[in-house]
């Protein structure tokens, strides 16, 4: 059985004031929390085991490599990576995503065409763009609909020849919405085209496994999931990471250097120059072990029941409306009241201690669909509780009262 008031122990953070009033923290598709198991793991590195990796003979840089290593191959195991060297460690989603950006450079030719939806973060637009520019390849969007959904249909009509890459969230972060990508993966392979899903909203909440999604790459971030943040992963087909080139020339990503010509180190080494987040990537593994200790099944129905009854509660204020509303989510809501920009009631939520995220979440292209400047954005994770719904839905009336 599912204890929440006994996980909620596991995070120091969640009994701190704000505001003078017990936090209530909904900011979970921003950051997550960090539970003490993964503090303890950062101060044990820094207490006992600082040092380089992979360089030294001595002690500490033999058993700091070991435990960086080890963490490597919980995060193979967790995504079930075939090899431990399709998983670079990065530091994060946007590191991730930039750097196969940056090796397809030299593999699209002008005219080719890339796949992004229309449910996508900045991180996952930009870097397209540039790319596009660099390379004279075309930039197509699969449109959503009034539900906050991906209209499939377009998406087949945008696939042909001329398609090289398919880049889409798995979960969108401004909305919720879980993104069909076992059928967009199948149908980018029809025709030959790689593909790339942005994980870094969906880990939080399932397990996805890398071979049997058959996905080319797959990315997050260790601090939507537990983790610290300045660390992530890339994971890359073994082909597809021997085909890229390196990203950041530097230490630790070369076999041979001489200034006629270097050669670079095998995966995953080849993307990971100069010294590395060490204590971060420990710590991310140490974030992946405590998620499963609790277990992804019981995570993701847990989160559904906080989604079913914040959404009704929610919905009983009147005036209130929902951005994203596909039976297909997780634990995100997107809402504003009528006439009340969101800014206004997230700095009231704040007053009362509720920590809401407001604004256009790094997705202004979704905002200017709906014809909104942004939204309250509420966000549950496993530790949450139906009793913080019940104050943020008061929260949420108080300040109605007072904006309106
Ligand atoms: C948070 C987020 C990102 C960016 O992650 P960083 O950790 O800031 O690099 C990208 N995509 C989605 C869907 C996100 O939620």
């Amino acid at each position: 059985m599912f204890k929440v008031h006994d996980i909620r122990k596991d995070f120091p953070i969640l009994s701190r004031k704000v505001n003078g009033k017990p936090l209530v923290y909904f900011d979970n598709a921003a950051t997550s929390q960090t539970p003490q198991q993964v503090i303890d793991v950062i101060v044990d590195y820094y207490s006992n085991y600082n040092a380089n990796i992979h360089r030294g003979v001595h002690t500490l840089s033999q058993e700091a490599t070991d435990l960086y290593e080890q963490a490597r191959q919980k995060i193979q195991a967790h995504f079930n990576a075939k090899f431990s060297h399709e998983i670079i460690l990065t530091s994060g989603t946007t590191h991730s995503i930039n750097l196969v950006a940056n090796g397809f450079s030299s593999i699209l030719k002008k005219d080719d065409e890339i796949i992004v939806s229309a449910l996508e973060h900045h991180s996952n637009i930009v870097p397209w763009q540039m790319l596009c520019e660099r390379t004279g390849a075309t930039l197509k969007v699969i449109p959503m609909n009034q539900e906050g959904e991906l209209v499939m249909t377009e998406y087949d009509n945008l696939l042909s020849e001329k398609t090289k890459l398919v880049f889409v969230n798995h979960i969108s972060n401004a909305l919720g919405t879980i993104n069909p990508i076992e059928s967009i993966i199948e149908k980018a392979h029809k025709i030959g085209a790689a593909v790339l899903i942005d994980g870094a909203q969906s880990c939080p909440h399932i397990k996805p496994d890398v071979q049997k999604l058959d996905v080319d790459f797959y990315v997050a971030s260790a601090h939507k999931m537990c983790g610290p943040t300045g660390v992530g992963m890339l994971y890359g087909k073994e082909e597809w990471l021997n085909k890229l080139p390196p990203y950041q020339g530097g230490g630790e990503m070369i076999a041979e250097v001489t200034f006629e010509k270097t050669t670079y180190a095998a995966l995953p080494h080849k993307f990971e120059a100069g010294t590395p987040n060490i204590c971060g990537g420990i710590a991310f593994g140490a974030a992946i072990d405590y998620m499963n200790t609790i277990g992804f099944d019981v995570i993701a129905s847990y989160e559904h029941d906080l989604l079913d009854y914040a959404t009704k509660k929610l919905l009983e204020i009147d005036g209130l409306k929902i951005y994203g509303t596909s039976k297909n989510k997780t634990s995100v809501i997107s809402f504003n009241l009528k006439g009340i920009h969101p800014y206004d009631v997230g700095t009231i939520l704040d007053k009362l201690g509720i920590a809401v995220r407001t604004g256009h979440h790094c997705a202004q292209p979704i905002m200017d669909y709906f014809k909104i400047p942004g939204t309250v954005r509420a966000s549950f994770s496993f530790y949450n509780t139906k009793s913080e719904i019940d104050i943020l839905v008061e929260g949420v009336k108080k300040a109605k009262m007072m904006l309106s």
